[in-house]
């Protein structure tokens, strides 16, 4: 079967920054699957899977613009220390959710003093240069309920 819209598509990928620095890669043991054509990865990664089948590879280069875009320093904020529960760990590199005015969204903390903690709301990625290189692994229909939650239903995840 071949992707396309509203197929239900399992890669494993490996995703280097443009210095060929690993950022991530899928557990061998459990492939990750998305739902194709609804943006849940970066358009040009799905424009490249786009009508390929298990077996395939595809490798890809992204600009930040393409990916998850430009750091914005307007995204690094300094909030009080008492803003956090008294029990939760705060360390650098923690990430934080919270409801902002522009919806969820989520921090990592950067820096802390004695009275503030300072948080990065920029994507972990933004700003960086993205080289996916990614195996097809398996193509299927998304089920009716799939579409309708508008996410893969797998093992573990069915509700
Ligand atoms: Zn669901």
């Amino acid at each position: 079967m071949k992707i396309a819209q509203d197929t239900v598509v399992f890669i494993d990928y490996i995703l280097n920054d443009g210095d060929g620095n690993l950022l991530e890669k899928s557990d061998r043991e459990e492939n990750f699957a998305y739902l194709h054509g609804y943006g849940q990865l970066p358009t040009k990664l799905e424009e490249a899977l786009e009508g390929k089948e298990a077996g395939a590879r595809v490798q890809v280069s992204l600009s930040p613009e393409e990916g998850f875009g430009d750091r914005d320093e307007k995204q690094i904020i300094s909030v009080p220390r008492d803003r956090f529960p008294e029990d939760e760990e705060i360390v650098n590199g923690l990430q934080v959710e919270a409801e902002t005015d522009h919806g969820h969204q989520v921090f990592t903390i950067i820096d802390i003093q004695d009275n503030t903690v300072t948080l990065d709301g920029n994507h972990p990625y933004a700003g960086v240069d993205l080289d996916f290189d990614v195996t097809v692994a398996q193509v299927r229909a998304a089920t009716e309920e799939e579409l309708d939650h508008g996410h893969v239903h797998t093992g573990d995840h069915h509700h």
